[in-house]
C-alpha cells in the first residue's frame, strides 16, 4: 500500500523549546522521508515578530530539498488576545498558524476558551493542536471554518486522541497527525504516522485521509501544493 510521503505541520526548534536548529531538524526529517515540514515554534506577543523574521530569513538564504513551512504555535495566549496575534502573525508572513489547544494533560493549564476562540478564526488559524477538551460545538465550528484538529503523537496528549476522533466523526471536522516533535527522535515516518492514526481508533480509510488527503489539501491551501 502506497502511503505517500510524510507531511508534518507541527514541530519545534531552538527558536523556542526544541533541541535543534531548524536546518538540522529539516535535514533529519528529509532523511526519514518527509516531503514537507511545518516549523511552528511557541510564540506569544514577546517573540512573535522575531520568530517569524528568523524563519523567513532562513528560507531566503538557504535552500532545502523538502518544503519548509514557516509557522508559529500561539501558546498560552489569553483567548481574548488570540485573534489579534493570529492576524499579526499572518501579516508578518507566517504561512501556518497553529493554536496550542486545550488538552487535558494535567501539566498544561491552557486557558479555557482557547479551543472555542481558535475554532472561530477562519482564515487565521489553520490547526488546533492537541484539542483534547474540544466540544461538539467547537469542532463543528472548526469544520465550518476549515480549521483542522490534530491527533498528537506526543505522549502527554495521546490519551485525548480517541475523544478527538469521536468528536470529529460526529461533526465532520478534519483530522491531521502531527508529531509536535521537539527533537529528531520524535519525528515520525509515514508508516509510523499511519500506525498512530490506526491506534487512535480510525479505520484504514479514515487513517489514510488524515495522513494523506487532509495533509495534501492543507499543504495546497498554504500555497505549497504541487
Ligand atoms: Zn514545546
Ligand atoms: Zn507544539
Amino acid at each position: 500500500m502506497d502511503l505517500g510521503k510524510r507531511i508534518d505541520f507541527h514541530t519545534h526548534t531552538l527558536l523556542s523549546d526544541g533541541a535543534l536548529i531548524p536546518s538540522e531538524l529539516i535535514r533529519q526529517a528529509e532523511m526519514i522521508g518527509y516531503k514537507a515540514i511545518g516549523i511552528t515554534d511557541h510564540v506569544d506577543a514577546s517573540n512573535l515578530e522575531e520568530t517569524i523574521d528568523k524563519m523567513l530569513r532562513l528560507l531566503s538564504k538557504q535552500q532545502f530539498p523538502i518544503m519548509v513551512i514557516p509557522g508559529v504555535e500561539l501558546s498560552y495566549v489569553h483567548p481574548d488576545n488570540i485573534p489579534a496575534l493570529a492576524k499579526e502573525a499572518r501579516k508578518l508572513g507566517a504561512k501556518l498558524i497553529i493554536v496550542h489547544g486545550e488538552t487535558t494533560a494535567f501539566d498544561e493549564p491552557v486557558y479555557p476558551g482557547t479551543n472555542r476562540v481558535a475554532a472561530s478564526l477562519k482564515g487565521y488559524v489553520d490547526i488546533i493542536a492537541h484539542p483534547g477538551a474540544i466540544t461538539r460545538e467547537e469542532a463543528a465550528e472548526a469544520a465550518r471554518n476549515g480549521i483542522y484538529l490534530e491527533l498528537s503523537a506526543k505522549k502527554a496528549h495521546g490519551e485525548n486522541n480517541p475523544h478527538i476522533v469521536k468528536i470529529a466523526r460526529e461533526t465532520g471536522a478534519k483530522l491531521l497527525v502531527n508529531t509536535d516533535a521537539h527533537n529528531a527522535e520524535q519525528l515520525l515516518d509515514q508508516q509510523g504516522a499511519y500506525t498512530l492514526a490506526l491506534n487512535t481508533g480510525l479505520n484504514e480509510t479514515e487513517a489514510r485521509q488524515a495522513i494523506i488527503e487532509n495533509t495534501e489539501a492543507l499543504l495546497k491551501r498554504l500555497g505549497f501544493g504541487k
